[in-house]
């Protein structure tokens, strides 16, 4: 990453992140190597977090709130940093190429995707009163939240989703169910998305609404976690909504248009996931080049391999390109463009380029680069499922192809 394209601010940001996370949360991995070493027993038999790991987390957010990292990318109307798509792409990046993959403790620091933890900018469409009474803990990192849109018949086509509020004098009384929820067997609040408006709905207008929900109410439920890619448990998972009751003063912003909710933030959040992609993208890199110079094959080292250095160049390729895409989407929103393709082609390039890299480079380490010491293998499980979630890498291409017809290219 061309570190001249950042604001010297920001560079010191990068700077003390990178310190607290040495000085401050190495030493709780450190003294709890024990339970990190194997996913026997960082989960228990129903793939949830054991309650030691959900407290270390907890204690990592907290750590990380009192020191101002975890509200960072928060918006400033409600108690956050205020920090802008271009920090974000360079902190994110910067700790993911510093920490490398599996670092259970240190993905709770900072917030990349503005859903699931921390001050998300949904949060400015809540009532001010019921906010004010929850704020604290959700800005102190002691709870967290998540956020229910996509159902097991509904992803990439929202307007599939079946659950359903209803009207019932000052309440809401939400039915249905949510799949594949980041953080939602572990979330102490959910923002969930349901059918207000058949009608509306069904000409696919609007029609639905968001909510904020209290996950200890009656009617809510965690059905289970999903175990992906060969973990043994999950931070994601699937909900169950029996007659949940919400005030409807919990609502968020106004009825039948909670799409216009659901996308806020969604910009920066998939920028900070693209970034967080390639900065794991960059670390692999690097193991791969310091592997291929003292690895020897047939009397020399593999570096002088000419397929090895093509797996070498062509990962630095991705690389180059992606980092450079990032910068200069991250600029355009900054100077409040809309950036549409660009933010889509980020997403569609990082998760995918950041995958290849991965691979690459597990093959330059031969069977070393399979074995989970090394952690290459977590990289490449991560940034392969990241290809999903926050618009598929085939939705982006088509949100980049309707952009090209309509306005041209705008880069
Ligand atoms: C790790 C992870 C975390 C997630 N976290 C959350 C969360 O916190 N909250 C939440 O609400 N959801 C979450 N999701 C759900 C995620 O948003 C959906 O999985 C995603 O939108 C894809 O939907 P789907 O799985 O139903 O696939 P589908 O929509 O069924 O798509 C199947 C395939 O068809 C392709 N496809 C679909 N439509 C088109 C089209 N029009 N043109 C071309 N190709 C198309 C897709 O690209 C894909 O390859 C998460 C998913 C994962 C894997």
């Amino acid at each position: 990453m061309n570190l001249s394209s950042f604001p010297e601010d920001i560079v010191q940001i990068g700077e003390s992140l990178i310190r607290f996370v040495e000085q401050e949360i190495v030493p709780i991995e450190t003294a709890n190597k024990a339970i990190f070493a194997s996913e026997r027993t960082m989960f228990d038999e129903t793939g949830r977090f054991t309650p030691a790991v959900e407290a270390l987390k907890r204690d990592v957010r907290m750590k990380s709130a009192e020191a101002g990292f975890y509200t960072m990318f928060g918006p400033e109307e409600i108690g956050g940093g205020g920090l802008g798509p271009l920090a974000s792409v360079y902190l994110n990046w910067l700790l993911s190429a510093h920490c490398g993959p599996g670092r259970t403790l240190i993905h709770p620091v900072v917030v990349p995707s503005p859903f699931t933890n921390g001050l998300s900018p949904l949060l400015t469409f809540l009532d001010a009163d019921v906010r004010a009474g929850h704020l604290p803990q959700i800005a102190s990192g002691e709870k967290t939240l998540c956020f229910g849109l996509s159902e097991p018949d509904a992803g990439s086509d929202v307007f599939s989703i079946k659950t359903r509020a209803v009207r019932d004098g000052d309440d809401w009384v939400i039915t249905g169910s949510k799949q594949w929820i980041t953080n939602g067997p572990y979330a102490d609040y959910a923002m969930v998305f349901a059918i207000t408006d058949p009608e509306l709905f069904a000409q696919r207008k609007g029609g639905i609404t968001g909510f904020f929900v209290d996950t200890s109410w009656a009617g809510f439920s965690v059905v289970s976690t999903i175990p992906i890619m060969g973990h043994l448990g999950a931070e994601i998972g699937i909900l169950a909504f029996d007659g949940l009751r919400v005030p409807d003063r919990y609502r968020l912003g106004a009825v039948d248009q909670g799409l216009k909710v659901a996308l806020k933030g969604v910009n920066t959040g998939r920028l900070g996931m693209s970034a967080t992609c390639i900065g794991l993208a960059r670390w692999a890199l690097v193991q791969a080049i310091e592997y291929a110079k003292v690895r020897k094959t047939f009397g020399r080292p593999i570096a002088e391999h000419q397929a090895v250095q093509m797996l070498l160049a062509e990962s630095a390729s991705d690389l180059y390109a992606a980092e450079t895409m990032l910068v200069d989407c991250a600029l355009r929103l900054e100077r409040g463009e809309r950036a549409l393709a660009e933010t889509s082609l980020v997403k569609q390039h990082c998760t995918d380029s950041s995958n290849r890299v991965f691979d690459r480079c597990m093959q330059v380490h031969g069977g070393m680069g399979l074995t989970n010491e090394l952690r290459l293998e977590q990289g490449y499980r991560f940034t392969r499922s990241m290809r999903i979630p926050d618009g598929t890498s085939e939705i982006q291409k088509r949100t980049v192809a309707r952009d090209l017809i309509a306005n041209g290219i705008t880069f």
